[in-house]
């Protein structure tokens, strides 16, 4: 492994993954910068732009990880697989950890996760090589186009991956709408943003 590579950071923190099937797990995160998918409500604009952000070796990346000692390790951003994901989870890896993804599934699949969260959206539709790696389906729901965004989404997937429909933190009605749909499509269950509700990252 070249331990010179290096990966723009937006940040680093030892939290609790707040969403999905893994809620309130014990979790490292490495924020990587760049997207090119742009939603209109994204809660982490200031990781678009890669060059703002500054490079750290993949070797001191993976030493931070286990320093924190976690149960996880969650690659996140930004848009990971804008870069290549094969160096760093195999750092993370070397060092015994359990490694996670979050991702749109814009740019071709790259890397080694022993769990993949998709979050797919429609400002930037995925690419084929994410739909065979998914443990976890999470769509994202301001309105009612987004839910039939996310039947088409869920057809292309595993049929044993988990399938969430989670509110758009700021459109107040998407909760309800949610609910409602659950009701009648028992395949899917509701993910919230349980570190928004604690105020915690
Ligand atoms: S894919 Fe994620 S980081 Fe990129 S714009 Fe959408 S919500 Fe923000």
């Amino acid at each position: 492994m070249n331990e010179t590579i290096t990966y723009p950071i937006v940040e680093t923190f030892h939290s609790v993954q707040g969403e999905g099937a893994w809620t309130g797990t014990n979790a490292f995160f490495i924020r990587l910068g760049g997207c090119d998918v742009h939603c209109p409500w994204c809660d982490t604009k200031h990781s678009w732009n890669a060059k703002k952000h500054p490079q750290q070796l993949i070797k001191d990346i993976a030493k931070a990880a286990k320093a924190a000692n976690p149960k996880i390790v969650i690659v996140t951003g930004g848009e990971p697989l804008i870069h290549d994901l094969v160096p760093l989870t195999a750092a993370i890896k070397k060092l015994g950890m359990q490694v996670h993804l979050e991702t749109s599934g814009a740019h071709p699949f790259s890397g080694n996760f022993d769990w993949v969260t998709f979050s797919p959206k429609q400002f930037k539709p995925p690419h084929l090589s994410i739909y065979d790696r998914v443990s976890e389906l999470k769509v994202v729901v301001a309105n009612q186009e987004d839910l039939e965004w996310a039947e088409r989404q869920a057809q292309m997937v595993a049929s044993d991956a988990v399938r969430y429909l989670q509110p758009e933190w700021n459109t107040p009605q998407s909760k309800d709408l949610i609910f409602n749909y659950i009701l009648q499509h028992p395949q899917w269950r509701i993910s919230l943003q349980t570190h928004k509700l604690l105020q915690i990252r």
